[in-house]
């Protein structure tokens, strides 16, 4: 299932803490964790709810949908990219590359949605783009 493929993304870290969360990206899903206590919605992906510190976690399906809340576009290197924090529409925030977009054009509160990207080893990475643009 995994073909050879030309990319500069590097491939996640799996890990016991998060191989749900890459193995959700690979089906095409964003994966946050949720706590069944206290009902909080956290990211990254842990085996324990950072707010109340309770193990009774799940994941849960996030929307893709996110805000733009920061964003830095490096030029400094070969192929200049954006790094972002983007708010997910459940409340958590995460790290992420703003990819398919027009740099100059990006602005903080930008609505973007998920996307999937392969990386070196074929596994799928979610970045976001904006669909303000794309309607
Ligand atoms: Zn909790």
């Amino acid at each position: 299932m995994v073909e050879a493929v030309q990319s500069d993304v590097p491939s996640p870290n799996v890990d016991l803490d998060n191989e749900q969360f890459w193995g959700a990206a690979n089906m095409r899903q964003l994966r946050i964790g949720q706590c069944t206590k206290c009902q909080k919605a956290f990211f990254y992906p842990r085996h324990f709810c950072p707010f109340c510190l309770s193990a009774d976690v799940n994941w849960a399906l996030a929307s893709g949908k996110a805000q733009i809340y920061s964003y830095t576009v490096m030029r400094r290197v070969d192929k200049p990219y954006v790094l972002a924090y983007v708010q997910l529409e459940e409340g958590p925030a995460m790290m992420t590359n703003i990819v398919e977009c027009d740099f100059e054009s990006l602005r903080v509160g930008q609505i973007v949605e998920a996307v999937y990207v392969t990386s070196k080893n074929g596994s799928l990475v979610p970045m976001f783009r904006p669909i303000d643009g794309h309607a």
